[in-house]
């Protein structure tokens, strides 16, 4: 078997071991469990899992692989089972086996989630182990899942990035540079037609599945009974939908966050945030969402990913949330969080390379697409100029096409040094793209530059459009009152509408509406999603947080 992913001597505090003291803690939790050689205490795909410490004994944790299995650690007295799906309730990536009789302490899941909310110092030291021991297995490559595609297929980018965004880990074998991977496909029976592959646990295939697919075969999304109301549910996982949740649990509320996508949202595509406070080095937005899910989930937020809200029932309370797959769900409150999205370049084939070629964020995925070549960024704001200077790591020449002539309307002042001192950036003012050009991948990009007129092809595989976003909030049409360019009317705003016949619903109580609420009464809008946001992630977290006090006064006029 191969190397463990740690121990309590080369990771002390992945692998801690408990003092007495903070077991006497953790014993009224649980119950005591004699153990044998032998005994299986969790295998991969059960779910609520219950959480060991080990008072005696020992176990090992293995994991099935493609030929086999490989170990990934060894317990010890004193130390405890578990990593993230402890918490967030998905299914189990392990083998848990006892390697030497004795005695452990057994928590269920719903135990183990009140233990870490109420005590501080067991939360934290629970809690950074299992993100360590997650992050190890993504460092690794070390999960339940295989997948096999090809780096030019845009599925299979799409299906990499969302277990990536997710922090799932998984083994990724390109179909195009492995050559033996053939013998796999064969002893799957699985067709060119049906890459993307990902096998699970070594064992079930699923054929270029959709994410919701993907997401239903993990176990990443709760179930609900139809009856069930809810105190808030909140649509959108980026930082706004995020803190919404952790402030939402960690007052003691019961709320759902549905993602159509993957928790993060714009923030969890941006490769780093540089003026989030508390963060002098910067954060990755995808570690910055990883965190912040995992805190929700602790403090008992539920989830539903890959699952697409598609229209709101308000006319009576509890309010409505119709989800893609025909489910309505009940709530008191609503909390709008579904942001923004990325302006397309008004080109006619520019989807057809979505993924191949054509790009609109910048992670450490997209640079690994384009290690040692040329690209080309459009756009003139901070999305843009971050990505042009982090894509200058990694490839060749990096291209701007900005349409204005200047940057400073648009851009920090910082991010504008940074790209004039960078020797690998290069700067096109008053230019536009006229043209894509390409096979199944994007091979040729033509810009027209505005000072010369002149138009010039350019042998240039890789475009990342980074040029604003628009409201996600077609799915809100006629039912609250958007601005005329489909942003959320809230609080103040709305009582400035009122005062012009705009075909907007009116507000419908004697009481003002309170600063984040829209139109309907108890739902509120936070974000980038909101007429007269500031598109920050400061700023969007901030609203999710007062979002929650608003809730609370909400639920008490009911
Ligand atoms: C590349 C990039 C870099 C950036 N860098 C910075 C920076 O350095 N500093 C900074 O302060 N800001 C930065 N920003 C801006 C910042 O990311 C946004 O202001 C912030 O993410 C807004 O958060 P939000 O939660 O309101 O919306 P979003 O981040 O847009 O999240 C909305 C979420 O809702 C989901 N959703 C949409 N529709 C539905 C639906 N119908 N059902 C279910 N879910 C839905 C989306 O999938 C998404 O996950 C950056 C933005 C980008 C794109």
């Amino acid at each position: 078997m191969a190397n463990l992913i740690g121990s309590r001597e080369t990771l002390p505090q992945a692998f801690p071991t408990l003092t007495k003291e903070q077991i006497d803690r953790i014993r009224p939790s649980g119950r005591i469990r004699p153990v044998q050689i032998g005994d299986i205490l969790f295998q991969p795909g059960d779910t609520e899992v219950p959480f060991f410490v080990l008072l005696s004994g020992r176990m090992e944790i293995v994991q099935p692989t493609l030929d086999g299995q490989r170990m990934i650690a060894l317990h010890e007295t004193g130390e405890f089972t578990g990593e993230m799906t402890m918490i967030s309730g998905q299914r189990c990536l392990v083998i848990g086996r006892v390697t030497e009789s004795g005695e452990f302490l057994e928590l269920g899941a719903d135990d183990l989630r009140a233990l870490v909310a109420k005590d501080a110092e067991l939360s934290e030291i629970l809690m950074r182990a299992f993100i360590l021991r997650r992050v190890e297995l993504i460092r690794q490559g070390w999960g339940n899942v295989v997948v096999l595609g090809s780096q030019h297929s845009a599925r299979t980018l799409e299906i990499r990035e969302f277990l990536s965004r997710n922090g799932h880990p998984h083994t990724y074998i390109d179909l195009d540079r492995d050559q033996t991977s053939q013998e796999l496909l064969d002893r799957f029976a699985v067709t060119p037609s049906e890459i993307p592959v990902v096998i699970f646990y070594g064992r079930d295939v699923l054929r270029s599945p959709s994410i919701r697919d993907l997401a239903a075969c993990l176990g990443f999304n709760v179930t609900s009974a139809p009856s069930q109301v809810r105190d808030l549910i909140i649509a959108g996982a980026g930082p706004a939908g995020l803190a919404a949740a952790v402030y939402a649990a960690s007052e003691g509320l019961d709320a759902l966050v549905i993602e159509t996508s993957s928790p993060g949202g714009q923030a969890g595509s941006s490769s780093r945030i540089e003026n989030y406070l508390g963060f002098p080095t910067g954060v990755s937005g995808q570690e910055l969402a990883v965190r912040a899910a995992a805190q929700a989930l602790k403090f008992g937020a539920q989830m539903m990913i890959a699952r697409t809200v598609l229209g709101l029932k308000c006319g009576r309370r509890p309010y409505l949330v119709a989800v893609d797959g025909g489910e309505e769900l009940a709530a008191r409150t609503i909390v709008i969080a579904t942001g923004a999205q990325y302006k397309k370049l008004a080109l006619p084939n520019q989807e057809r390379f979505e993924g191949n070629g054509v790009y609109y964020g910048a992670t450490y995925m997209e640079s690994q697409l384009c290690m040692g070549e040329e690209l080309a960024v459009v756009g003139g704001g901070n999305s843009a100029g971050q990505a042009a200077t982090f894509l200058a790591q990694t490839a060749s020449r990096v291209h701007m096409l900005v349409r204005s002539g200047e940057l400073s309307e648009t851009m920090s002042r910082y991010l504008i040094q940074r790209l004039q001192e960078n020797p690998k950036v290069e700067l096109h003012f008053l230019t536009e793209i006229t043209g894509l050009d390409g096979g199944t991948h994007l091979e040729r990009i033509t810009w027209r530059e505005g000072r010369t007129g002149g138009q010039s092809e350019h042998a240039i595989r890789h475009l990342f459009v980074m040029t604003g976003a628009s409201p996600r909030t077609e799915w809100l049409r006629g039912c609250l009152a958007l601005d005329n360019k489909g942003f959320i009317l809230t609080g103040r705003d709305l009582e400035i509408a009122g005062a012009v016949d705009d075909g907007n619903p009116r507000w419908p109580l004697a009481r003002a509406p309170e600063i984040l609420e829209t139109s309907i009464p108890g739902v509120f809008a936070v974000g980038d999603v909101r007429a007269g946001n500031v598109k920050r992630v400061a700023s969007a977290v901030g609203e999710g947080a007062i979002s929650i006090y608003l809730v609370h006064r909400a639920l008490a006029e009911l």
